[in-house]
């Protein structure tokens, strides 16, 4: 119905505690396709900010979901559960990890994953070594902790006193940690490719010497993998393409498809510094949730699917290159796979909003990462004829905001 979405947008703004401030209401999804509460249509390529890897509703996630909910939605975890169980194990068998922890969201990964660095540090060479090393523009989640490890001063203005023992390094730039690492860092943690603080690839030169340097001085590499995870950049995690293996990985985002899941993998030695009682959720590993990842890591960890997320790059690539106009505004492509971030040149730095917002009136759901970053993050599983008449639309988009 006409007015409809306004008359839940007024609703909205009026009763939720004013952290966001959207302009539609989303009732439904469906693959790469949403629709508002008034029925307009949107291909999504935002994907619930790089959480949809599998796209809206997928059917077999729905029937998993579904299977589950008649069976048993929670135990505490003084009892175990069949899908959790399952779920760290397939976890374990598809990357480095020996261990898993499960929580409920990317923030509460990385707490878990900071926590347990620092409580490592302390168990096996004294409490001096508790320092964090982190990076400039780096997001880890919005709890006081993971918000002061985040290196974006904003996010964490007004909230201190803040957590102590935190330093921050430059992304990308290797003698600026030599400098700031030694023996009393506990733990690195860094983000493959940069996701909100602009979609910034970290070199592999970058990764693998900062491998290096924690290996020398003992410390703990974190990778924050919430949002380059699942199938994102073409590998189940984006360390497989790095050379380079993390001692701990944490993981949310697209591990539940839109089920609040997150999870922190280790290693059986680093993951025995938590013992009963140290560190704990109540809704981690809830049978709802893993049944969903379980499903999810399924769907995603095929070679077709991996194959397919660095081919629909291609796709996005060729028709970013084939349209002429674009090359006096957007710069080379940044991120990896389906993690897409179209940096703004020149006069149009800044502008990213706008983009946006032209966006969405041509019916495509687009991110940004920054002021001068346009960010996509389709399904993984979206059908090339939605990638590309999504594209269609952004290039008409871009031609109302140029022009
Ligand atoms: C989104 C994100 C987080 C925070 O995840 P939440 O589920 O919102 O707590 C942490 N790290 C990275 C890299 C992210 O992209």
């Amino acid at each position: 119905m006409e007015q409809e979405n306004q008359y839940y947008v007024d609703k909205y703004r009026s009763y939720m505690a004013p952290t966001y401030g959207p302009s539609i209401v989303i009732e439904k999804g469906r693959g790469s396709r949403v629709w508002d509460v008034e029925g307009k249509e949107y291909i999504d390529f935002a994907g619930g900010i790089a959480v949809l890897g599998v796209g809206h509703c997928h059917p077999e996630v729905v029937q998993i979901l579904k299977d589950q909910s008649e069976k048993l939605w929670h135990v505490s975890n003084i009892f175990g559960n069949k899908p959790a169980t399952e779920l760290v194990e397939n976890l374990t068998a598809a990357t480095f990890a020996e261990q898993v922890f499960l929580c409920n969201s990317g923030a509460e990964a990385n707490e878990a994953a900071l926590k347990l660095a620092r409580r490592y540090a302390v168990d096996n060479y004294g409490k001096e070594k508790d320092e964090i090393i982190t990076f400039n523009n780096s997001f880890h989640g919005r709890t006081l902790f993971t918000v002061t490890v985040g290196g974006q001063e904003k996010y964490r203005a007004g909230f201190g006193p803040l957590p102590g023992g935190i330093t921050y390094g430059e992304y990308n730039n290797l003698e600026d940690i030599k400098q700031k690492i030694s023996e009393k860092t506990c733990a690195v943690i860094l983000e493959p490719i940069q996701g909100e603080g602009g979609v910034i690839n970290g070199t592999d030169s970058f990764i693998q010497g900062i491998r290096k340097l924690c290996d020398k001085n003992n410390a703990l590499l974190i990778f924050d993998e919430v949002q380059t995870g699942f199938g994102r950049t073409g590998s189940l995690y984006a360390y497989e393409q790095t050379g380079v293996t993390p001692d701990i990985l944490t993981s949310a985002k697209a591990l539940g498809a839109g089920f609040p899941i997150g999870a922190m993998l280790t290693t059986r030695k680093i993951a025995s510094s938590f013992v009963v009682g140290t560190h704990g959720s109540t809704f981690g590993g809830n049978p709802l949730g893993a049944a969903v990842a379980n499903k999810v890591l399924e769907l995603v960890n095929k070679k077709e699917v991996l194959e397919g997320v660095k081919r629909k790059r291609k796709l996005i690539e060729e028709f970013m290159a084939q349209t002429k106009e674009f090359s006096e505004i957007f710069g080379p492509l940044r991120g990896k796979g389906l993690l897409v971030g179209i940096p703004l040149l020149g006069k149009w730095k800044g502008k990213s909003g706008e983009f946006l917002k032209a966006g969405l009136k041509e019916r495509l759901m687009m991110l940004i990462a920054g002021p001068d970053v346009v960010r996509m993050a389709p399904s993984l599983l979206i059908s090339d004829r939605d990638l590309l008449e999504g594209l269609r639309s952004f290039k008409k988009a871009v031609q109302v905001v140029i022009n």
